[in-house]
């Protein structure tokens, strides 16, 4: 039985009559851009929901990251510090918003930001924190935030993958100076296109991240500064509005998945993400570690079942940054991820059947007997 990694038709499905009722709502009123009373509820209803006082939206998660950097203000020389295992994204907005990518190591059992590694890493250059809430998991924001008050450095939270995640209660993106959001489709919370948001207890982060996504204008025509042409379609708000009133209950189908996938897979050799106390993932990806990684890969395919690496070059290594001079063993625990994490299909209608599937050809391949279902 083939099982894809990701099956958004289920979720169009399910939502048809809804979601084609809003599509066809914004085609009539013939408002397609806009920032003000087009796009207004989607950033209320997504403010409230991660707990945060404003919204804005924008037309991508870099578009968040580098217009939340640019609010702050970034010179030549300035630095942001964040994690070498994360999405191109996290260091293209960076470096576009003007200011320089600093590494630091992440937390082995976690995966994401060291909070041990960051004092090192700050110097009197230091503009910005960027913490990834890496596969739905958010990273260990107390030490994190403390470290940011006592040096002064805002912290901005890359939650593209961690919509609706909760570390002591708080919603992923409501903790720092900004959270930063995508809609891309196969994100938990997804758009049909592009699609992103930055969330803020600040009124003037949003105010300023308004300005830039909107050629730097806050009144037509007067230019403060250069911008970006960056802000989301009203489509796009209006189908994720209809989206966002079912994204906890989809997250808990995630985490239910994830149960699924641990009982399953508990006796195996390999290494099973690890949730904090106190942490609730949304299981934006199921992620594994095993030394056998290509051999279940191949069983995998053969198999037809969908899997992913995320990433398998970290981001001190790739070409995009030899200019940096990083070598192998710069961020030793970020290459070991590299060379053994492995994601397996994970989305919230993926049936109990399908997750027997993937454990079994998983089990299989690392030379475990299939388990006796009860
Ligand atoms: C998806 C993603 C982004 C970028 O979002 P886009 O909407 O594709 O621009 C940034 N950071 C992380 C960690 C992501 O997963």
């Amino acid at each position: 039985m083939p099982v894809p990694f990701l099956n958004l038709k289920l979720q169009y499905k399910a939502l048809q009559a809804e979601i084609d009722g809003a599509i066809r709502q914004v085609l009539e009123s013939a408002a397609y851009v806009g920032n003000g009373p087009n796009v207004a509820p989607f950033e209320e209803e997504f403010a409230s929901y991660c707990g945060t006082q404003y919204c804005a939206a924008v037309k991508s998660g870099t578009d968040a990251l580098r217009f939340a950097l640019m609010a702050i203000g970034m010179k030549p020389g300035d630095e942001v510090i964040t994690v070498p295992n994360t999405f191109i994204a996290t260091t293209e907005a960076i470096s576009q918003a003007g200011a320089k990518p600093v590494f630091v190591d992440v937390d082995p059992a976690t995966m994401l930001m060291d909070p041990t590694k960051l004092p090192d890493a700050i110097t009197p250059k230091t503009k910005a924190i960027i913490p990834v809430h890496l596969a739905g998991l958010c990273a260990d924001m107390d030490p994190i935030l403390k470290i940011s008050d006592y040096y002064g450095v805002p912290v901005i939270e890359d939650a593209c993958q961690a919509h609706g995640a909760r570390y002591k209660g708080r919603r992923a993106g409501s903790m720092g100076a900004a959270g930063c959001f995508s809609f891309y489709p196969g994100k938990n919370l997804g758009a049909f296109g592009e699609g992103g948001a930055i969330v803020s207890n600040d009124p003037e982060m949003i105010e300023k991240a308004k300005m830039i996504r909107d050629h730097g204008q806050r009144e037509k025509y007067i230019h403060e500064v250069e911008g970006y042409n960056g802000r989301l379609d009203t489509l796009q708000a209006e189908v994720l509005r209809v989206k966002l009133r079912r994204l906890d209950e989809w997250n808990e189908a995630r985490r239910r998945n994830a149960d699924i996938y641990r009982e399953l897979l508990a006796d195996l050799p390999v290494e099973l993400p690890v949730i904090p106390e106190n942490c609730q993932s949304v299981f934006h990806l199921f992620m594994i570690q095993t030394d056998e990684r290509q051999a279940v890969i191949d069983a995998l395919k053969a198999s037809g079942i969908g899997w992913g690496l995320h990433y398998p070059v970290p981001l001190h290594l790739q070409q995009a940054y030899a200019s940096m001079g990083y070598r192998r063993g710069a961020f030793p625990v970020a290459e070991r991820f590299a060379d053994r994490i492995l994601s397996l299909p994970m989305f919230a209608e993926i049936s109990r059947e399908q997750i027997e599937e993937v454990a079994g050809v998983v089990r299989q391949a690392i030379g475990q007997p299939a388990l006796q279902m009860a």
